[in-house]
């Protein structure tokens, strides 16, 4: 959160007044800091011992300013979907770069990967495999694949955001991996290059790295006795931050673990942090529309930040202008017609009507699952870097939503 601060008690992001923002762009808009993009990023790859690839997970932020920036830094890239995929080459990134995750690729989707020579496409289910050796088929290319395991780790995190118990939708359960990857290597058209796994999102604990990677090694042993060579082992994404209190798992950290588990192995260790490189690298800037008894009602709602009604997730909310005014406790609330349109439950803030406050953490699923619900267009994103700041996505118009419709 260190780009975010206080300079003669106006908040910055970088050398930029939030406030010359704000009136330059108007509220609600997503502020990003490119410094603390490019440092978090620099921190996973800076740490690799050995031959690895960071892949970002573009649905923490899609943004194509923000890929380029990442690409430049020498990041790949995981998507799961033919969406985020397309982002990638308006970026231009070049397939060999990416990887295609999620549980639920449809045929169009597997067509794009494998005719974009893309890095690998990690499947999910045995009706995924065959349906990918199907298409590749039909398109006469050999599809790249990578096995998503399920090695049933439960994260201590939100239900919704844990991955890699044995209940939930995600990869093949540890125990059928060896009768699935033997299953592979009969079909036609597949290249099996590598085991993946992502436990879920916001692990602030180093033994959820450690035993997941612990559950890989596993399958690596067994595949070795098949005289099996792979090349990569993808350990997926799921670092933690501070929000309010959280602990933040150091890259540097979650790194070494990992590497001293998998010592032995030769494949390219992979990683897919999403949050942990954009979380705290946006804040969301909204204004103090009403103040109601012990409600902010703000301009910016659940379509703009869900995360809160969604995850019941907290975010540190910051005045942008300090004063000396007495801090009052309040509950920041949203414009739209849901009792859980809410952005923090309880903040304590010394503005008053009129004045700025910025929702701080809201880099990471932040702009990327805003909506229109209640018709409110979304919000703009700028990217500040050093004491300059540029658009990098327009304020979506009424219009723009209307011409759907419209332009029938
Ligand atoms: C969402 C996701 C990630 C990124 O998770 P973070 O918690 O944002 O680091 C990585 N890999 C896969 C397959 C994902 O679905």
């Amino acid at each position: 959160m260190n780009s975010f601060k206080y300079i003669d008690g106006t908040l910055h992001c970088e050398e930029v007044a939030i406030e010359d923002i704000a009136s330059k762009y108007g509220t609600p808009s997503y502020i990003y800091s490119e410094r603390e993009i490019r440092n978090n990023a620099k921190a996973y790859l800076s740490s690799l011992k050995k031959p690895g690839i960071i892949c970002f997970s573009v649905k923490a932020l899609s943004n194509i300013h923000i890929l380029k920036i990442l690409a430049n830094e020498g990041c790949g890239f995981d998507v799961v979907s033919a969406g985020e995929l397309q982002r990638c080459f308006e970026a231009g990134i070049s397939g060999e770069k990416i990887i295609f995750s999620g549980v639920g690729k449809s045929e169009q989707e597997i067509a794009l990967a494998i005719s974009s020579d893309i890095y690998s496409i990690n499947a999910e289910s045995v009706s995924e495999i065959n349906r990918i050796s199907k298409v590749a088929g039909e398109i006469g290319k050999v599809a790249p694949l990578g096995i998503r395991i399920n090695p049933d780790i439960s994260i201590a995190s939100h239900e919704y955001i844990q991955t890699g118990k044995k209940d939930d939708k995600f990869g093949i359960d540890l125990r059928d991996a060896l009768t699935v990857i033997k299953k592979v290597l009969n079909l036609p058209n597949l290249e099996l290059k590598g085991i993946a796994c992502h436990i879920g999102s916001q692990i602030s604990d180093l033994d959820f790295f450690k035993k997941a990677a612990a559950s890989m090694l596993e399958i690596l042993n067994e595949t070795d006795a098949l005289n099996i060579n792979l090349s990569f082992i993808d350990m997926g994404g799921g670092g933690g931050i501070t929000y309010i209190d959280e602990k933040h798992l150091d890259p540097k950290e979650i790194i070494e673990q990992i590497e001293k588990v998998l010592h032995e192995r030769s494949e390219l260790l992979v990683l897919e942090p999403g949050r942990s490189i954009v979380g705290n690298a946006g804040a969301l800037v909204t204004r103090i529309e009403y103040l109601k008894s012990s409600f902010a009602i703000v301009d910016a709602g659940m379509n703009d930040l869900i995360r809160p009604a969604l995850y019941k997730a907290k975010h540190k909310v910051v005045d942008v202008n300090l004063s000396s005014a007495k801090k009052k406790s309040l509950k920041i609330v949203g414009p739209i017609c849901e009792s859980g349109d809410y952005l923090s439950q309880e903040t304590e803030l010394n503005s008053v009507e009129g004045d700025l406050i910025a929702v701080l953490g809201a880099g990471a699923y932040g702009s990327v699952m805003s909506s229109n619900y209640n018709s409110r267009a979304r919000a703009p994103e700028i990217l500040v870097n050093g004491n300059e700041f540029r658009l990098i996505k327009r304020r979506e118009s009424v219009a723009d939503l209307l011409s759907l419709e419209t332009s029938l």
